[in-house]
């Protein structure tokens, strides 16, 4: 059985894999459940509106193939055709600048269907560690996380 990533992954490399360009995933990275919630889906749309405003800068010249939720939460995919280590430092770039950049995950992954890696690891939502110190230290608890989260989304919705 596959889990809901992997399964998720190989959909991603389905879609890359006929269409023989870069695939950008835009979706949040929520902590805990419920993965969704009206707040969620109405901040996701406009972030996700705000992604496209940046993106089309970069190049105008691309595609929304799937917009829809899963258990992991609201997502969208968009095809692009554009190098796709640049496209990753461009998302990075974005994720950062962003009001609630720290939300967001933003996959891409090249022609080839291989995700690309940060070459700096992501910050934790709280605090400055890197997130995955937290998470094996437990440095949080997965209430004060989740509320952040919520809190965020809400200030955002504003
Ligand atoms: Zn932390």
């Amino acid at each position: 059985m596959l889990n809901a990533k992997e399964a998720f992954c190989l959909k991603e490399q389905d879609i890359v894999r006929k269409n023989k360009m870069p695939l950008i995933t835009f979706k949040f990275n929520i902590p805990t459940i419920p993965k969704n919630s009206p707040p969620i889906s109405q901040a996701f749309i406009k972030a996700l509106k705000d992604f496209l405003q940046f993106l089309g800068k970069i190049n105008d010249n691309f595609t929304i193939i799937e917009q829809s939720e899963n258990v992991l939460g609201p997502y969208a995919l968009i095809l692009i055709k554009f190098n796709s280590k640049l496209l990753k430092k461009k998302a990075i770039k974005f994720e950062n600048e962003h009001k609630i950049g720290r939300l967001f995950d933003i996959d891409i992954m090249d022609e080839l269907g291989r995700v690309l890696n940060r070459t700096k690891k992501r910050k934790c939502f709280l605090c400055d560690n890197p997130a995955i110190i937290c998470m094996r230290l437990n440095k949080h608890s997965q209430n004060e996380v989740r509320s952040f989260f919520d809190e965020k989304i809400k200030s955002y919705l504003e």
